[in-house]
């Protein structure tokens, strides 16, 4: 069986910085104010290391009591966040049709890789009406230090083989994640990362994004 693992942000939805807003905040009010102006990659981070990377900006000691002070707080700043935005989170262009079809097909097991915490993961994919139960395996931002970390997770979570897994992401860290664990990475232009930026990463296919999804079923 083929294994998929959907990336979250930029690939399954869009929350249109509501989660990074969340997050800023949320240090600013656990660490200090000098995580303002933190310029941090967060496309394809880690929630964890994005914390560690806020801080570091600020020269402030990212401790395990004060990142997961910092983790309790985003998870409830995020709803305020998303309320106040101008846009309403979205799922991207094609995503709900194809999971839909690919429940009913079951041509490949449907599991989701991302750097989100659990607790704010499932709230961005219940709002654009995605149920985290439609996926297995989850696997979640701390289940390893890196992305390719996190991949090794799902693999031996479900006992998949790497060349029987994509990865569907949106940035070149996805790209690489898949790479460095021998798997394909289908990658999507419908984050910040634009169709030529996501080929010259090494992608397998690049598709603008999942309308038609004909490029996934030849990988598959
Ligand atoms: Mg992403």
């Amino acid at each position: 069986m083929k294994l998929l693992l959907f990336d979250i942000d930029g690939t399954l939805l869009r929350t249109h910085g509501a989660g990074v807003r969340a997050m800023l905040r949320a240090a600013e009010t656990t660490l200090g104010e000098r995580c303002k102006g933190a310029e941090i990659n967060f496309g394809g981070s880690l929630d964890p290391w994005i914390f560690r990377q806020i801080a570091a900006h600020g020269g402030y000691d990212a401790s395990e009591a004060l990142h997961q002070q910092f983790r309790r707080l985003y998870a409830s700043l995020i709803e305020e966040e998303i309320e106040r935005g101008e846009k309403r989170p979205e799922a991207t262009p094609g995503v709900l049709t194809l999971l839909a079809r690919l429940r009913v097909e079951q041509v490949a097991q449907v599991g989701m890789l991302t750097g989100n915490y659990a607790e704010t993961g499932v709230i961005k994919l219940r709002r654009v009406g995605i149920d985290p139960d439609w996926f297995s395996p989850t696997i979640w931002g701390d289940a390893a230090p890196d992305r390719p970390g996190l991949v090794r997770a799902a693999l031996s979570q479900v006992g998949a083989l790497a060349h029987d897994t994509i990865v569907i992401g949106d940035t070149p860290r996805d790209v690489h994640c898949a790479h460095e664990n021998g798997a394909r990475c289908l990658a999507v232009a419908t984050g910040g990362h634009s169709v030529a930026e996501l080929r010259a990463a090494g992608a397998d296919r690049v598709v603008e994004d999942l309308v038609d999804p004909s490029p996934l079923y030849e990988m598959l």
